[in-house]
């Protein structure tokens, strides 16, 4: 894809815009596919345990970063059992607010809540052990995609993992015009994972979800 320059600005302001218009549900961060949810922590949660636990070079369980968190759904069920601490980033204020209750007792876990941009957001150097992107690359252009990438390798603590999981494409760039955003094909998604300097780990495709959605992968980068 373009970068900002051939997108302009509207590419961010209309994510926004249509952002601040879905209601702040398990149902409305799915897209209407809130039934995939259990599915989707489940085949995360298989993932990720391969990379925790003791020993030499095994990824630490201090604290994770929720990035393009919504209301919190993945760090509901996925991070907070598995982090003493969770952080939670997104661009919209709502969906942030929302998450102070659904996330219950267990809520009083999360560290910071940021209300920003990801491609403005700089995690703190050394901070976390793994870094969790879920269905929210394709708001970023690519070069801020990169950039970000390259921020969160610095805010990874040793062994730390970065994960993104996300929607890919057949083939090329796919533009959604209602939510502003793209779907890439793998070989993109990994060309700009070599970009940032990141090597793929691991990386897994979703078998179960229903047909007619775009194939999620699942790719674990240091
Ligand atoms: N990852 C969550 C939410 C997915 S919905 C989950 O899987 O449940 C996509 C989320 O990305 C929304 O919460 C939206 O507010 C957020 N978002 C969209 N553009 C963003 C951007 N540029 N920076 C940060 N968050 C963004």
């Amino acid at each position: 894809m373009g970068d900002i320059a051939e997108k302009g600005a509207s590419f961010y302001s209309n994510a926004e815009d249509y952002w601040k218009d879905i209601p702040p549900t398990v149902d409305g961060m799915l897209g209407g596919y809130g039934n995939i949810s259990n599915m989707d922590i489940r085949g995360s949660k298989a993932f990720l345990q391969k990379f925790l636990g003791e020993g030499e070079g095994k990824t630490g369980a201090g604290c994770a970063l929720d990035c393009g968190a919504g209301i919190g759904r993945i760090t509901k069920r996925l991070l907070l059992p598995l982090f003493n601490t969770v952080d939670l980033v997104d661009v919209t204020q709502e969906f942030l607010d929302k998450a102070k209750t659904y996330l219950g007792d267990e809520g009083q876990r999360v560290g910071k809540y940021f209300c920003t941009g990801l491609q403005e957001f700089v995690p703190e150097f050394g901070r976390y052990d793994v870094i969790w992107i879920q269905w929210v690359i394709g708001h970023l252009t690519d070069g801020h995609l990169v950039e970000f990438l390259r921020r969160c390798q610095s805010a990874l603590r040793p062994n730390g993992l970065i994960v993104i999981k996300d929607n890919v494409s057949y083939e090329g760039v796919v533009p959604d015009e209602v939510d502003s955003s793209v779907c890439r094909d793998l070989d993109i998604v990994r060309t700009l994972v070599a970009q940032a300097g990141l090597q793929v780990v691991l990386e897994e495709q979703e078998m179960n979800f229903p047909k007619e959605l775009f194939q999620v992968h699942t790719l674990a980068l240091r």
